[in-house]
């Protein structure tokens, strides 16, 4: 899949809730829907849906298996994960989300604030 951004994502933070859990947590960017275009690849984008409580759908190409966030979302931003970009992005990493749900055996490196679950619970 290929896409493109005309302006620069606005905010990084990295996810340890228990489906992020399962492609090793999840570090995303939040894109603008006017400043994302699909340029190609659409046909590779599988969506994984959760079931309830949780809501958040969950991207990924179903050749090379890379996360890709959410973006088929059509909410006026999106998150977008950190990995799919080829080119340096200039942020890092603000926040650790969903916490209490990441493994022990991962170690937090970075000093970005952290959540027990979502930031505006
Ligand atoms: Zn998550």
């Amino acid at each position: 899949m290929k896409f493109e951004v005309t302006s620069l994502p606005t905010m990084m933070g990295t996810c340890h809730c228990s489906r992020c859990r399962k492609i090793g947590a999840s570090t995303f960017v939040f894109v603008k829907r006017d400043a994302f275009t699909l340029l190609s690849g659409a046909d590779s984008i599988t969506t994984f849906k959760p079931e309830a409580p949780y809501k958040y759908s969950r991207c990924f190409c179903s050749r090379c298996g890379s996360a890709l966030g959410e973006v088929t979302s059509t909410g006026e931003s999106f998150p977008v994960a950190a990995n799919c970009f080829d080119d340096e992005l200039p942020l890092s990493n603000l926040f650790h989300e969903f916490v209490q749900e990441k493994p022990d055996w991962y170690e937090i490196c970075d000093d970005a604030k952290q959540f027990p679950g979502h930031p505006h619970q």
